[in-house]
C-alpha cells in the first residue's frame, strides 16, 4: 500500500522517545499553520507503507506518534501502521484536528492508540472558519464542526488519554470570550489543556508571519481567567 508521507523524525513526548510519522495532506488551511510544505497530497510524497514499517521495526523508540498535517484523513494507512506499531509493543499517539471521527473510532475500538493529542483551534463559532479555512468543495464548516462534535463525544466516552492544545495568536485567537468557550469545551472532556505560543515567521498566511507573539504573562493571564471559571482544570503553557 502507498500513502502520502511528509517525513519522519525522532521526538521526545511525555519524557519518552518517539518516532514521529508525519502524514502529508490536510483538510484545513489554518492561517498560522507551520506545516505548509506538507499540506497537499503531492505525488512526490507517495511512499510504500513497508518502508515506514521497516523503520518502526528497526527503531528502539518507546512509541510512535502519527501526526502531520492530518493523519486521520488516510484512515487505511493510519490503522495499518498503528496495528503494526502495537504488534511491535510500541506506545501509539495521534495528533489530530478532530475532523475525522471515523478514523479515531476505529483506533479506539481496536485499542490501537494510547494518547490522542487534539488541536482545538477555535470555539465552534464564526471565528472557526476564520482561523481554519476548512471549507472545501465537499464540506461546509457546519458539517466539519458537526464531525468534530462527534469526535468529542467519542473521546468523552473512551478511556484513552486525551491532551488538548490551543494556539494563542495575536489578531486571531486571543479574546477572553473565545478562550473561555474553548475552556468550557476542554473541561467537558476532562483532559489536560496546553496553551501554545504562536510561532512567527513560518505561518501559512503571510499577513501574520511577522506579528509578534504574546508574552508568557499574557498567556498566564488567560490561564488564570479560565481557572476562575473552571478551577479543577489542568492548564499548561508551552
Ligand atoms: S495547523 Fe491546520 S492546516 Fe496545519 S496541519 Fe494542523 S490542521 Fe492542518
Amino acid at each position: 500500500m502507498e500513502f502520502y508521507l511528509g517525513g519522519m523524525k525522532s521526538i521526545v513526548l511525555d519524557d519518552k522517545f518517539y518516532l514521529a510519522v508525519l502524514f502529508a495532506g490536510c483538510n484545513f488551511r489554518c492561517r498560522y499553520c507551520f506545516n505548509s510544505s506538507i499540506l497537499e497530497f503531492k505525488n512526490e510524497f507517495l511512499k510504500n507503507i513497508m518502508e515506514v514499517k521497516k523503520t518502526i521495526s528497526a527503531s528502539d523508540f518507546n512509541g510512535v506518534l502519527f501526526a502531520g498535517a492530518e493523519p486521520c484523513i488516510q484512515r487505511q494507512a493510519l490503522i495499518s501502521l498503528a496495528r503494526f506499531s502495537k504488534k511491535k509493543n510500541k506506545q501509539v499517539a495521534v495528533f489530530t484536528n478532530c475532523s475525522r471521527p471515523d478514523s479515531l473510532r476505529s483506533l479506539i475500538i481496536e485499542q490501537l492508540v494510547d494518547r490522542i493529542y487534539i488541536d482545538i483551534k477555535s470555539p465552534f463559532s464564526k471565528s472557526f472558519e476564520r482561523v481554519t479555512n476548512s471549507r472545501t468543495y465537499f464540506k461546509e464548516p457546519e458539517q466539519i464542526i458537526a464531525d468534530m462534535k462527534e469526535t468529542f463525544e467519542l473521546l468523552r466516552n473512551s478511556d484513552v488519554t486525551v491532551i488538548a492544545r490551543t494556539t494563542i495568536i495575536p489578531s486571531l485567537m486571543y479574546r477572553k470570550d473565545d478562550i473561555i468557550k474553548i475552556a468550557k469545551l476542554v473541561h467537558s472532556l476532562e483532559c489536560n489543556w496546553e496553551l501554545q505560543h504562536y510561532i512567527p515567521g513560518i505561518s501559512l498566511d503571510k499577513k501574520i508571519q511577522n506579528i509578534r507573539p504574546f508574552t508568557k504573562s499574557f498567556l498566564n493571564t488567560l490561564k488564570e481567567i479560565c481557572l476562575k471559571e473552571f478551577p479543577d482544570m489542568e492548564i499548561g503553557i508551552v
